[in-house]
């Protein structure tokens, strides 16, 4: 009989596989329309080398771009403060016996409320659950990994933890998209837009020759006909979709806003507020892409802050210490 723990990593290797289906198509479409560029097009279909040669270099250029980001938003870790900054999130913890205490049978709701405030007294948290989220306090509480949530972060089903600053769980890369790899993932877009029109851009040239009846494409020639046809069409459609979710996601920026704070504004003492993260667009675009604009192209380490504690829209009117001396922990980044 099979042992109950190999049962469970063939499981686990069942599920990996199903998620990682859609990267693998992804990974399978810029394999072919790799072959169908470079073969079929720049070495079989231009013939003259002073195209052919700065066609091939943007390609890779951009390529090399487009699959360094995207590796990085398919492998950065999505619960992750940077390094340097992992005690923070152990704050958070409730420890196990405060968790038992907790969970003490029988459940009674006053006395979670009261253990999880006494708890949260003095974590530098200014977010608190929107109305009937949780049923027995208003501090948001993660009780599958048993930690007080952090400003911006929430529980992903799909990862099984509790994500920073998490903006939304992508199949096509299989992960969060959080503040550990926001930056990567909007790169990823932008290569990706990139490299759909430059192709469109230099094969529709030879798409309008195939309708042509007068040029001397020659019929017998018919297998790249269709590879250059399908190039066309894949990079103009894709083109399509890239653009309208690169441009959100630029809006989203531009706010300091994440997908799940537009369907839900963060609520904070004073009420929910859509705009309690928004600092200004130039700022709000340093603290994802950070200070040093020549490295905003590479998807490189970055970001500003720790993903745990962020400057609020009001922090910046001088005028307001009341929020700031209310909660002395809480030391937030400039941007
Ligand atoms: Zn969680
Ligand atoms: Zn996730």
């Amino acid at each position: 009989m099979e042992a109950p723990s190999s049962k469970k990593l063939c499981c686990t290797v069942c599920v990996h596989t199903v998620k990682s289906i859609p990267v693998i198509f992804i990974l399978c479409i810029l394999a072919w329309s790799y072959y169908a560029y470079v073969y079929h097009l720049c070495l079989s279909r231009v013939t003259s080398v002073e195209l052919s040669v700065p066609y091939l270099l943007v390609y890779h250029i951009i390529l090399v771009l487009f699959l360094w980001s995207y590796f990085k938003t398919i492998f950065t870790e999505p619960s992750g403060a940077p390094p340097n900054c992992l005690f923070i999130l152990l704050q958070f913890r409730l420890p196990e016996e405060v968790f038992e205490e907790f969970n003490r049978n029988p459940i009674d709701l006053s006395r979670q409320s009261a253990i999880l405030r006494d708890f949260a007294e003095n974590l530098p948290i200014m977010t608190f659950t929107n109305t009937n989220e949780h049923f027995f306090s208003d501090i948001r509480f993660c009780d599958k990994c048993k930690i007080v949530k952090p400003d911006r972060s929430h529980h992903c089903s799909v990862c099984r933890k509790c994500v920073l600053k998490m903006d939304h769980h992508c199949p096509w890369v299989n992960n969060c998209v959080s503040y550990s790899n926001y930056k990567y993932f909007i790169l990823f877009l932008a290569y990706g837009l990139l490299m759909c029109i430059f192709v469109a851009a230099t094969t529709i040239e030879y798409v309008i020759k195939f309708w042509d009846i007068t040029t001397d494409m020659r019929i017998q020639d018919g297998s790249y006909k269709i590879h250059i046809i399908f190039l066309f069409f894949i990079a103009s459609m894709f083109s399509l979709s890239l653009f309208s979710l690169l441009a959100y996601h630029i809006y989203l920026v531009s706010k300091n806003r994440t997908t799940l704070e537009s369907f839900r504004p963060p609520k904070f003492l004073e009420g929910s507020d859509k705009n309690g993260f928004n600092l200004g667009c130039c700022r709000n675009i340093r603290e994802v892409f950070g200070k040093e604009v020549l490295l905003w192209p590479f998807p490189i380490d970055t970001r500003l802050g720790d993903g745990v504690i962020y400057p609020l829209a009001s922090d910046l009117k001088s005028n307001d210490s009341v929020r700031q001396s209310s909660n002395k922990s809480r030391t937030p980044f400039t941007v």
